[in-house]
C-alpha cells in the first residue's frame, strides 16, 4: 500500500497515456509516474493488468463498475479531483494518448478549474500504433502522404464522407465497429472505389490480436464477427502490409529452404 499523504500538502494530477495495451510501448514518463503515484485511476483500455508490477498505488478501475456501468465522466474528474486535493499523487492512467479522444482537454479542465496542479503525459496513440501491429504503415511514400484520424463513436455526416473520400489519403477510424456500415455505404456514396482496401484491426497488441482485410465493397459482411476494440484502417497502404507480408512469408520460406538444403 501507499504512504498516507502529509496532511496539508497539495497532491497533483497527471494524466498519463498507457498506450495501445502492453507496457512495452509505455513511455519512461508513464513508468516514473505509475511508480510515484498514491492513487491510479485507470480504463479498461490501458495495460491495466500489469498495473501492481508497475505501481504500488491504489488502483481504482474507473472504465466499469459492479453491474457493468461506467463511471460517469464528471464523476470521474471529481474523484480524481478530491483525491489530489486529499494530498495524493494522482495518476489517470488512459488508453493511447490522453488527447486522441481521450477526454484529457476535459480532464485537464477539471483540475484547472479545482486549482488542482495538471500535467500530460502523452502516449502512443492506437491510431497509428494498431494499424502497426497489423504491419500497416499509415504513410508511405508514394502511395499515401496524408492521414485522418476519425472517430466512429457516431455515424459521419454526407458532407463529412464526402471530404474523407476526396482527400485521397489513408483514413484511420476508432470507436468505428458500431458504425462500420454507415461508413462504408457513405464512402461509396461519396465516390470512393468498391475496391478501395480496408483492414480491421481487433485487439491490437493483446491476446486475440486478429486482422481482417477485404475492400470498401465486402467489408460489412467480411467484418460481421469483428468487435471492439478495434482500429479500421482505409487506403491504399493495407496493400503495403500485404505485400510486405508477402515478402517476409517469401524470406521465411527461402530461409527454410537453405536450412533444409543445409541439413541434407
Ligand atoms: N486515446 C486512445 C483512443 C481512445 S478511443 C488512443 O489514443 O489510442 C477508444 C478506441 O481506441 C477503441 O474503440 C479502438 O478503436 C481504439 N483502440 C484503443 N486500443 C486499442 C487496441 N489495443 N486495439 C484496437 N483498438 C484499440
Amino acid at each position: 500500500m501507499a504512504a498516507e499523504p502529509a496532511a496539508g500538502a497539495a497532491g497533483h494530477v497527471t494524466l498519463v497515456g498507457g498506450g495501445p495495451g502492453t507496457t512495452d510501448l509505455l513511455t519512461v514518463a508513464a513508468v516514473k509516474a505509475l511508480r510515484d503515484a498514491d492513487v491510479v485511476f485507470y480504463d479498461r483500455l490501458a495495460p491495466y493488468q500489469e498495473l501492481p508490477s508497475l505501481t504500488s498505488a491504489e488502483l481504482v478501475d474507473v472504465g466499469k463498475k459492479p453491474g457493468h456501468h461506467k463511471v460517469s465522466q464528471s464523476d470521474i474528474e471529481k474523484l480524481m479531483v478530491e483525491s489530489a486535493l486529499a494530498g495524493n499523487n494522482v495518476v489517470r492512467l488512459k488508453g493511447g494518448d490522453p488527447y486522441v479522444f481521450g477526454r484529457g482537454g476535459e480532464e485537464v479542465a477539471a483540475c484547472v478549474a479545482a486549482g488542482v496542479k495538471v500535467h500530460v503525459v502523452s502516449g502512443v496513440t492506437s491510431a497509428i500504433s494498431v494499424p502497426a501491429a497489423a504491419g500497416i504503415p499509415v504513410t508511405h511514400r508514394e502511395v499515401s502522404h496524408m492521414f485522418t484520424v476519425v472517430s466512429g463513436h457516431a455515424p459521419l455526416t454526407e458532407k463529412e464522407h464526402q471530404h474523407l473520400a476526396g482527400l485521397g489519403g489513408t483514413i484511420v477510424v476508432l470507436m468505428g465497429i458500431g458504425t462500420l456500415h454507415q461508413l462504408a455505404a457513405g464512402l461509396r456514396r461519396a465516390g470512393m472505389r468498391p475496391d478501395m482496401p480496408m483492414a480491421v484491426v481487433e485487439r491490437g497488441y493483446r491476446p486475440g490480436q486478429r486482422t481482417t482485410i477485404a475492400d470498401l465493397g465486402t467489408i460489412t459482411s467480411a467484418a460481421s464477427g469483428c468487435s471492439n476494440p478495434a482500429v479500421l484502417v482505409i487506403g491504399e497502404v493495407v496493400r503495403v502490409a500485404e505485400a510486405n507480408r508477402g515478402h517476409a512469408e517469401a524470406a521465411a520460406d527461402l530461409d527454410r529452404l537453405a536450412a533444409s538444403l543445409l541439413g541434407s
